[in-house]
């Protein structure tokens, strides 16, 4: 069976690969398969973006359509920005201004905890899906530290290991990310 994945991000798809590679005959991006395609994420959940950008997929290719949704939630913000985490200052995936705002809201709070949460769903052709989500824990840093990964990475403490997100190399982040907790999870419901 083949299975194409609602992204053209290189990292994603390695990542996927390597979890997935041996339960699907190919694997292929959105561009390998030869689709342009833009899903309006109106969902009012991770589950419900990644579950409608799946079912178009797999509506236009006719093949099992995988997609992932994913954000930080933070306990402190009532479990903000959630699905708004790649706009959560205003435009569109500008990391520096969404950590910015992340820290002003949180300048007077000892309330740390946060956690990153991904969902991901397989929309089969004949209809049926399959969902699971996977989390990584930590704590809102009160600095920035750190320059790998991307997005709120250099704001997320992981304090067992006592650096951020963004001091890991990449393999070890991808080791222990919510992505990849969640692809195990769908790995076993396969
Ligand atoms: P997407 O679901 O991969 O598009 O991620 C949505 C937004 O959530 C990103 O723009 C980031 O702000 C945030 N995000 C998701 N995953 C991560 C991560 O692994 N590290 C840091 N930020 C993340």
């Amino acid at each position: 069976m083949k299975l194409i994945i609602a992204s053209n991000n290189a990292h994603k798809l390695e990542e996927i690969k390597a979890i997935l590679g041996d339960s699907f005959e190919e694997i292929l991006s959105l561009r390998e398969a030869g689709i342009e395609h833009e899903t309006v994420e109106d969902g009012a959940s991770f589950a419900e973006n990644a579950a409608k950008k799946a079912r178009e997929i797999m509506e236009l290719s006719g093949c099992c359509a995988l997609a992932d949704d994913s954000g930080l939630c933070v306990d402190a913000l009532g479990g903000a920005p959630g699905i708004f985490s790649a706009r959560f200052a205003g435009e569109h995936g500008n990391d520096a201004a969404n950590r910015r705002r992340l820290l002003e809201l949180m300048k007077d709070t000892d309330e740390r905890t946060a956690h990153f949460t991904c969902s991901i769903v397989l929309a089969r052709p004949d209809g049926t899906s399959v969902t699971a989500e996977g989390y990584v824990f930590g704590e809102i840093a009160r600095a920035e530290a750190g320059e790998n990964g991307f997005g709120y990475d250099s704001l997320f403490l992981l304090p067992e290991r006592g650096c951020t997100m963004a001091q890991l190399p990449s393999a070890e982040k991808n080791a222990i990310s919510h992505r990849h907790n969640a692809l195990q999870a769908l790995l076993k419901k396969l």
